[in-house]
């Protein structure tokens, strides 16, 4: 029989998050049930909560950033005990059997990725429902996960600010990985927000020389506080200029459409532009010109698989890396969500789940 949780959802678009009663699944022989301490706040959530992406189904329970603490387990989990500290992030299923869910990169599953809230939930009952129930996310007391997409958290860390390392810190590890940054390389991130503050960690922890782009010149400072070697402001053509030709990668996380030439014209040969952000209409059509001359090349990257994103947990725990964030009662997402639209948050909020009662 299901139990219930408490949480926040959304009824419709229009309506504020407020409290609910959701159900969640009794643990099968591979889940793991916990009890959530702390969420990150992602924009993703915002966008699903108000309606503003295509397919929402309400009512809806965000939350992907999931830091808690395991209370049981099923009968053939033998990595995970009750008191041990776990996250879940983005995905909490996906086929398994595809040949990317082979190599660990479920989050390009094949078939079909079962996100961690508003995607059909075909684990709730055994065999799945024809129509199955939407996932509920982590704005909420409980949740019950497939061993799989559970993932190790060490106690050395700050928990709460460990939350958005499960989206916005594997969404920029990810591709900062993959496309090789570290010493010897010179690495751009566009944007300084949640995903924006992590890319830059990430990219300075590795090695790589770490320049900002940014159209606020109020966060100069704090840019280099996280990590950054230099900050340029990108409506100034004199500091791009010098720039030009001269990246290996540049990550952007910018979400709303713009100029994609002002940075690839600043790649190298073979430099890669990395998108992690997804607008809502798309990009002016980018200049073919400055991709042939130099072979450089556009490219998307969306989260991290499960391997990788314990890795990059593993290496946060190594390293002290952590979000910078501003910790909130659930009481205040609306509020939160509103400082959000107005980039008002430095640089992620995370919701204290002890205020959820
Ligand atoms: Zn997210
Ligand atoms: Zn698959």
């Amino acid at each position: 029989m299901p139990t219930q949780s408490p949480a926040f959802s959304a009824q419709s678009a229009s309506s504020p998050l407020a409290h609910a009663s959701i159900p969640r699944r009794d643990p099968g022989p591979r889940d793991v049930q916990i009890d959530i301490l702390f969420c990150g706040v992602c924009h993703s959530d915002l966008h699903t909560a108000r309606g503003e992406w295509p397919g929402v189904v309400f009512p809806v329970v965000p939350g992907h950033e999931i830091v808690g603490r395991v209370v049981r387990v099923g009968r053939d989990v033998a990595d995970f005990k009750a008191g041990d500290l776990a996250a879940v992030g983005c995905m909490v299923d996906s086929c398994k059997a595809c040949p990317n869910c082979a190599a660990g990169l479920e989050q390009y599953c094949d078939k079909e990725v079962t996100f961690t809230y508003n995607s059909p939930d075909r684990a709730f009952t055994t065999p799945p429902a024809a129509t199955p129930p939407m996932t509920y996310g982590g704005y909420s007391k409980s949740i019950v996960v497939d061993r799989r997409f559970v993932l190790r958290v060490s106690p050395k860390l700050n928990l709460a600010a460990v939350a958005p390392l499960l989206c916005a810190g594997i969404t920029t590890y990810s591709p900062l990985k993959h496309w090789g940054a570290g010493t010897g390389t010179k690495v751009g991130i566009v944007g300084l927000g949640g995903l924006g503050h992590m890319g830059v960690k990430f990219s300075h922890a590795l090695g790589a020389e770490t320049i900002l782009f940014t159209t606020s010149p109020g966060k100069a400072d704090d840019a280099k506080r996280l990590g950054a070697d230099a900050v340029v402001l990108s409506r100034d053509e004199a500091q791009m200029k010098p720039h030009a030709g001269t990246f290996d990668l540049i990550i952007n996380t910018v979400a709303v459409p713009h100029d994609l030439d002002q940075y690839t014209g600043l790649l190298k040969r073979d430099g890669t532009l990395c998108l992690v952000g997804a607008p809502s209409s798309p990009h002016p059509s980018p200049s073919i010109w400055n991709l042939l001359t130099k072979r450089r090349t556009i490219a998307g990257s969306m989260i991290g698989g499960i391997p990788e994103t314990q890795e990059m947990l593993d290496f946060c725990a190594e390293r002290g890396i952590v979000s910078d964030i501003e910790l909130i009662p659930i009481q205040q997402i609306n509020a939160a969500y509103d400082r959000m639209l107005r980039s008002d948050v430095r640089y992620r909020f995370v919701i204290d789940m002890a205020s959820l009662s």
